[in-house]
């Protein structure tokens, strides 16, 4: 059986968003921008990652210091930035992959074709209270940006962030609401089960995480509900005994990064692949594009992308290079 990883550089373009999550540690409210020259030394020393993960607040464009900056530099909005730095990525041989939050169609279309694929989390399909103070994690906007992927037919990555006051059958009708969608559209390539972790100075830093046993069933449940087609992802870096899952039929390990953190959970560092290697029993590591074999095979990526992805891909679709 395979187990996939990605070899990625994580950019955090901005910490301001527009929410206000009860669990964040990311967020700030000191303004800030990464500036291109920032963005491209981490592009100059991604040796080794083909993958330029763009993950950053939701619509800072709220804040009018964030608007000025763009007028400054040139640009109409913030997703007119992002493009850009898309595209510095695709100059330095990097596939881009972009959360970019609740997304309207133009701006999916927009964000498309310099995208290898793109994310959003579910988090949950049903209102919780932790949610009560960010407009963008109103689950049927969430709903709406993903099937809105699956029209244009971008392949996508979604998932479920568990132990945020969700019950055990709210997680089953997220993983079915994420199935249905799979249905219908066909695009999504890997559901993340990720398990909360408190932060402190944030409103739920005295929250309970949820138990292995609760995220074991999780992913027992979530092998049960999703397609065959929809991979399962486990983070590596915040659950350490990951055999379990990959028996129960997790197959991916998501973004691993040489050189930068996880800008989420900066506490808890990427595992090294000689690691991984030992931690995953009689599974076989194998190294994947941000697309899923399955949609490079169809070419069901960003034009701009397309180049790269025939240099960077074998013939089933796995990356060419770096496989074990
Ligand atoms: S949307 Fe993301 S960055 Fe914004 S407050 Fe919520 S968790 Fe934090």
């Amino acid at each position: 059986m395979i187990v996939t990883y990605s070899r990625n550089v994580f950019l955090p373009l901005t910490r301001n968003c527009r929410n206000k999550c009860w669990y964040c540690g990311f967020k700030s409210e000191k303004i800030s921008i990464m500036q291109k020259e920032e963005v491209e030394k981490i592009f100059l020393m991604a040796k080794n990652a083909k993958e330029a993960l763009f993950t950053f607040g939701e619509k800072p464009d709220v804040y009018p210091e964030i608007r000025k900056i763009l007028r400054l530099w040139g640009y109409k909005n913030f997703l007119d930035y992002v493009v850009e730095m898309n595209k510095l990525a695709i100059s330095h041989g990097l596939l881009p992959h972009t959360n970019a939050g609740v997304l309207s169609k133009e701006e999916l279309e927009k964000l498309k074709n310099f995208n290898a694929s793109l994310g959003l989390m579910l988090e949950q399909a049903v209102e919780l209270e932790c949610h009560s103070e960010s407009p963008g994690k109103k689950p049927e906007k969430r709903i709406r940006t993903i099937k809105n992927a699956g029209k244009l037919q971008i392949p996508f990555t979604t998932g479920l962030l568990l132990g945020i006051g969700e019950k055990e059958y709210d997680r089953a009708y997220s993983l079915e609401v994420i199935a249905e969608i799979q249905k219908n559209f066909g695009h999504i390539q890997e559901v993340i089960i990720q398990n909360f972790k408190p932060k402190k100075g944030t409103r739920m830093e005295n929250w309970k995480e949820p138990s292995f046993e609760e995220i074991l069933r999780t992913v027992e449940l979530a092998r049960k509900i999703l397609p065959k087609d929809v991979a399962i992802q486990i983070p590596p870096n915040l659950i350490e005994n990951i055999y379990p899952f990959l028996k129960l039929g997790a197959n991916d390990l998501g973004g691993i990064s040489e050189i930068t953190p996880d800008y989420i959970n900066p506490e808890l560092p990427w595992p090294s692949l000689s690691d991984l290697r030992k931690r995953i029993g009689g599974f076989t590591l194998r190294e994947r594009l941000p697309v899923y074999p399955k949609f490079v095979k169809l070419k069901l990526f960003g034009s701009a992308v397309s180049g790269l992805i025939e240099v960077y891909s074998d013939e089933d679709g796995y990356a060419r290079f770096g496989s074990f």
